[in-house]
């Protein structure tokens, strides 16, 4: 455990992906004393990403993990203080400071400010098999995995634009990947979808859904429902990938700003979550489209807000602190 922070920063930003490291960015270049707090040094899900290519200025795309890279030298070069943690657990409100707690198994970090970027995390099918096997043949990182199956058989579960690209990357190492979908066609963005279809490593396993993953020591067989007719296939596969969608990581904010049903939080337009001091911005907050580009756009609007809120601060009349920020997602 590293010595207490006793320091009550300006602000400390939670998740240290495209939202959070440009959020860091644009605060410590607003000259604000800024803590970002990363897990495990990961960089959000766009570290796991092989191939960026529709994120502005890298016509050649780029590498998630480079991309993350060059966003945390940038943040940390205009003075941001990016520390490793490996969970965050809460955030309270301290009346008498005038100031926020966020808990974090590190010890506690203060500040007048909060900007909440903390992601989602893959979501889990929950058949068989998938727990029991975590490591020994299923995954949910293709760029981390992948030159494993090198030679051997895949499946990739999912329809969305991370499981065609992902199971795009598998097949410069597999023989053959196995796309199974819930429905007879792709989520997939059309570009995608053209390379997919395009690609003969692919089978595409229509209207199906996983049941089991079967093996000994290792994944053996991935076994799949046809949702249509009910009949069983048993899919010979040495792994199995799972891309079936997010869900944020809000657990800690339960009862503390307003999440939506799915766990997303809720913001106005300013990203002004329901308690005043408190921003949000990224895949965790509730938008129309989990973008890189829209994550780095919501990142910079946080930070300036929060540069706005604190200058409301310091020139507000003591009593004056909670007309700063109101409820501003109820009145959204
Ligand atoms: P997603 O778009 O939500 O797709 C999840 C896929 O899994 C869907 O095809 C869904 O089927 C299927 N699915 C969901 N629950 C399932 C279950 N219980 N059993 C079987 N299948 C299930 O998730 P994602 O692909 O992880 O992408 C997340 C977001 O990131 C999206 O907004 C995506 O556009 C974005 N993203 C963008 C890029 C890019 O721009 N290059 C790359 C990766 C991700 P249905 O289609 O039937 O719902």
């Amino acid at each position: 455990m590293p010595e207490p922070d006793t320091t009550v920063h300006d602000v400390v930003i939670v998740g240290a992906g495209p939202a959070g490291l440009t959020a860091g960015l644009y605060a410590s270049r607003g000259r604000l004393d800024t803590v970002i707090l990363e897990r495990n040094m990961a960089g959000g899900q766009i570290a796991l990403t092989e191939l960026v290519e529709n994120y502005p200025g890298f016509p050649e795309g780029i590498s998630g993990f480079d991309l993350s890279e060059k966003m945390k030298e940038q943040a940390k070069e205009f003075g941001a203080d990016l520390r490793e943690i490996q969970a965050v657990t809460g955030l309270e409100r301290d009346p008498e400071a005038g100031c926020w707690t966020v808990i974090t198994d590190q010890g506690p970090v203060r500040a007048r400010s909060v900007i909440l970027a903390p992601g989602r995390e893959p979501r889990r099918s929950g058949i068989p098999g998938e727990a029991e096997f975590i490591g020994r043949g299923v995954s949910w990182c293709a760029t981390c995995d992948g030159a494993l199956y090198r030679g051997r058989t895949v499946a990739v579960v999912g329809g969305g634009d991370a499981a065609v690209e992902e199971g795009m990357f598998l097949t410069k190492f597999a023989d053959k990947v196995y796309l199974v979908h819930r429905r007879d066609e792709l989520r997939a963005q059309p570009i995608a979808q053209e390379r997919c279809f395009a690609n003969d490593k692919f089978e595409l396993v229509w209207d199906s859904v996983p049941r089991r993953i079967d093996g000994d020591q290792m994944v053996e067989a991935l076994e799949v429902e046809n949702v249509k007719t009910g009949e069983m296939r048993s899919l010979p596969v040495n792994g199995v990938f799972m891309y079936i969608g997010q869900i944020p990581n809000t657990d800690w904010l339960k009862g503390v700003v307003e999440l939506d049903e799915s766990g997303y939080i809720v913001t106005d337009q300013l990203l002004r979550t329901s308690q005043a001091g408190v921003y949000a911005c990224g895949d965790a907050h509730l938008n129309q489209l989990k973008q890189i580009v829209i994550a780095t756009g919501e990142g910079a609007l946080a930070a300036v807000q929060t540069e706005k809120y604190l200058d409301e601060l310091a020139c507000a009349l003591p009593g004056a602190e909670n007309a700063a920020g109101g409820s501003a997602a109820a009145s959204a």
